[in-house]
């Protein structure tokens, strides 16, 4: 059997074990130091929009973070893209709160405008305002964030970004993360960088992040002693995975190329065959293309999504159907959703292919060679 091609796997740049050594030479091994502090100034300087950051120990922890610091409480109503992985959901219940969960719009995938409006209005009408909006970039692409924020401030509710997959990302120049009152990484193992396990959390607020590193370390009050007079966390990146995320940065740039040279390559050899679709970019939207995704109707192809995973799932080469919406999982079974039934159809059809920037030509080669069986 051939060796397995993966969807997306970590690829070092070469210098993240200088940082860890380093980490290692000066006995910096405890959480914080240095190379937190550097990876922090390198996200801020790459996100470019006066942001402030706070490295974290995962997204998950960020988007935990971000709704405690906006004062979301049990019994409090968030409206969240029931398009997403459920890590953007979760946090909603660690706090005791509500998702209401609003679907897709076609362009980009992600929350509808249209009904985030409509979500909106009809939730106020039922005497419960919402207390934060969670929009999410998939697979790299912008959600339409301009038309999001215009409608969250007519309101005057704040915006959670769940940018944790779209670190590089941008919007007629200005990058994902940095639109919303607070914005979310993630530098899990697949994602476009890595800390092998890390996140961050983003603000233009200096306060709100200075706010986020205090809860993250335990929220000690300024004491000799051990006093807190607020529950803390322990959210905050090691020094350690921090210079993994040094070195990443070093190649982020790299590695956006690296990725939409892939989809590229899917594009030209599919776009245009019989019931095969991409999502692509709108005027002035840059995905960083962090999979690389087709849909597959399969009344005009003759083959169903399906199909065409078992078929890599043969030749060992793992494929995903895209993420099932949050309204379907049994999880969050009875939770309020405003449909218009783009997310069950980008599940149905969807999926997800090998994108890693450190995919092979003789790897191109063999999973071009699973879609030749299925077009031609
Ligand atoms: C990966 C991911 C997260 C969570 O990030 P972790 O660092 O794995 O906790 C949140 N939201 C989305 C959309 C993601 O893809």
């Amino acid at each position: 059997m051939s060796a397995k091609i993966w969807m997306s796997s970590p690829h070092m740049g070469g210098t993240e074990e200088q940082y860890v050594k380093e980490a290692f030479a000066t006995n910096w091994i405890a959480p914080l130091g240095p190379n937190v502090n550097g990876f922090e100034q390198d996200l801020s300087l790459f996100l470019n929009h006066d942001c402030h950051v706070a490295a974290l120990s995962s997204g998950t922890a960020g988007l935990h973070l971000a709704l405690v610091l906006l004062g979301v409480k049990a019994g409090d109503e968030v409206i969240c893209q029931s398009m997403t992985f459920s890590a953007t959901a979760n946090p909603i219940a660690y706090i005791g709160a509500r998702p209401v969960f609003v679907d897709s719009e076609a362009d980009t995938w992600n929350m509808s405008p249209e009904l985030l409006e409509a979500a909106i209005i009809d939730r106020i009408a039922k005497g419960a305002k919402p207390k934060a909006i969670i929009p999410v970039h998939l697979y790299g692409m912008p959600a339409k964030m301009e038309e999001i924020m215009a409608i969250a401030r007519q309101y005057d509710i704040p915006v959670i970004e769940d940018a944790a997959e779209a670190l590089g990302s941008s919007i007629n120049g200005r990058k994902c993360g940095t639109f919303g009152d607070i914005g979310v990484l993630s530098f899990n193992g697949n994602k476009i960088i890595t800390t092998s396990g890390g996140g961050a959390l983003v603000s233009h607020n200096e306060q709100v992040v200075s706010e986020a590193r205090f809860l993250a370390t335990q929220a000690r009050d300024a004491a000799p002693h051990y006093q807190h007079s607020k529950i803390g966390y322990n959210y905050r990146m090691s020094n350690l995975c921090a210079g993994v995320g040094r070195g990443q940065m070093e190649v982020l740039a790299t590695r956006i190329e690296q990725r939409r040279n892939i989809y590229n390559q899917y594009y030209a050899k599919l776009n245009g065959k019989k019931g095969i679709g991409f999502v692509t970019e709108p005027d002035g939207f840059f995905s960083n293309r962090w999979l690389s995704t087709i849909l597959i109707n399969p009344a005009e192809a003759g083959f169903s999504r399906e199909d065409l995973r078992l078929a890599f799932e043969k030749e060992n080469i793992e494929t995903r159907p895209l993420w099932k919406p949050m309204h379907l999982q049994p999880v969050f079974e009875g939770c309020a959703y405003y449909g218009n039934g783009i997310a069950d159809q980008l599940f149905a059809d969807g999926l997800c292919l090998p994108s890693g920037s450190n995919l092979t030509e003789d790897e191109m080669k063999r999973i071009f060679d699973v879609f030749d069986a299925f077009i031609n």
